[in-house]
């Protein structure tokens, strides 16, 4: 953050779209948290904060009768909890923009914070629309983006903004600058050998990144639902496993782009297979190859978990995108678990491991292992979008404009 914000007022956009309990209390503050180093920066250097952000699709989700439910979805049920996270007290404008929220910002005195209303009560939020920006950074002096989880999203909020600041007034929060040193670190020039986990449910979400890193990984692998349509593709037998009969070609085109790259790729060579989709199924383990008519593969097996521990063990660089089975059901959350604790001692031996992505963020944190891994990345759908080598909006607007 190379601003100085003494006595600048600073337009900050957060990722504060937390999960809400039933009284609307906050559920998990693991986000606002992640705010806080770059709010209590601007506010120890003298500056004031205002702090944007979206909270759920409170315009996909209308009232019966069309309008908004402004009740459920204000972002007025954060601020005692960010209050209380700062320590001191915070100010709310019940308008995103608009002449209250013009007077409350302009009597923002330095050290203090004003939350403004859910970005997305506007609908010129998510087109990015100009004039709306242009109400939203007249509120400020400087423009701090630091919502990694809506970088990849052109919205007025995280990029149209960006544009009515100088260069030298606009900067990333430390979140972000986080997020893009350790992405930078698997993108480029990675320690070798550098190993891509990967698994989830579906082929079809993760072409781009498969394919961009067969250009940058020394191994690959490949685990979850998405194993199987691997494995028929090459001949096997998968049962009623997860495919995707659209992607065998794919499947095979990657397999051949990896042989002639020399990248190792692994795919589980048993599984644990189950007789219907749930946790009380019968289950016993089986060669992937050869699952029978009416089962299914749902977790990799105990020779998948050891190969691919090895590779793991074995690597300087990991990233690990998406489970390695139905992690969520006990049952089939041995293999995710095998690869969290592998992930984590390789960590401990002096690896540098990236967890990306939804699910195995969501695995690492039910396990435990949070802190025994190098990052964690707060931006599901960003991250993955950085990986595949894509320019995000919220990114480019700060460096380029
Ligand atoms: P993704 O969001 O693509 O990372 O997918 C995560 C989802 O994939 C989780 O909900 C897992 O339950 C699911 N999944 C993982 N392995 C399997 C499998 N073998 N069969 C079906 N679903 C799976």
């Amino acid at each position: 953050m190379n601003i100085n914000f003494k006595s600048k007022k600073a337009l900050v956009r957060v990722d504060f779209n937390v999960p809400l309990n039933d009284d609307f209390s906050v559920g998990d503050d693991t986000r606002m948290k992640g705010a806080l180093p770059t709010i209590n920066h601007i506010l120890s250097e003298g500056g004031a904060v205002i702090l944007m952000s979206h909270l759920g699709r409170p315009l996909k989700k209308l009232k019966e009768d069309g309008s908004v439910d402004r009740q459920r979805f204000t972002l007025h049920h954060i601020v005692s909890h960010l209050s209380s996270l700062l320590g001191i007290p915070v100010k709310f404008s019940d308008q995103t923009v608009g002449p209250k929220a013009s007077e409350l910002a302009a009597g923002l005195q330095p050290g203090e914070v004003l939350v403004l209303e859910n970005t997305r009560f506007q609908k010129e939020e998510k087109k990015g629309d100009q004039a709306f920006a242009r109400q939203l950074a007249d509120l400020a002096d400087v423009y701090v983006n630091d919502a990694f989880g809506t970088a990849h999203r052109a919205h007025a909020s995280t990029t149209t903004v960006a544009q009515f600041f100088n260069t030298a007034d606009r900067c990333f929060g430390f979140l972000i600058e986080k997020e893009l040193k350790n992405a930078d670190r698997i993108l480029n020039n990675p320690t070798r050998p550098m190993t891509a986990i990967i698994g989830g449910a579906k082929v079809s979400d993760k072409i781009l990144l498969l394919d961009k890193l067969l250009d940058a990984v020394d191994n690959m692998l490949i685990g979850g639902g998405m194993a199987y349509t691997f494995i028929k593709a090459q001949g096997g037998q998968i049962g009623k496993s997860l495919v995707e009969e659209d992607k065998l070609d794919l499947a095979l085109q990657l397999l051949a782009k990896a042989k002639k790259k020399n990248i190792t790729i692994l795919l589980p060579e048993d599984s644990v297979i189950a007789d219907a989709f749930s946790e009380s199924a019968n289950h016993k383990i089986a060669p992937s190859a050869s699952i029978p008519g009416e089962w299914m593969g749902l977790d990799i097996g105990p020779k998948a978990r050891k190969a691919f521990s090895e590779v793991i063990l074995q690597s300087e660089t990991i990233l690990w995108n998406g489970p390695m089975g139905v992690f969520e059901m006990e049952a089939f959350a041995n293999g995710t678990k095998t690869i969290a604790q592998a992930v984590a001692e390789s960590t401990s031996d002096g690896t540098f491991s990236l967890i990306g992505g939804g699910d195995s963020v969501a695995a690492i944190n039910q396990l435990g292992l949070t802190e025994e891994v190098s990052y964690v990345s707060t931006g599901g759908g960003a991250m993955l979008e950085l990986l595949e080598g894509k320019t995000l909006p919220g990114i480019k607007a700060i460096q380029e404009g």
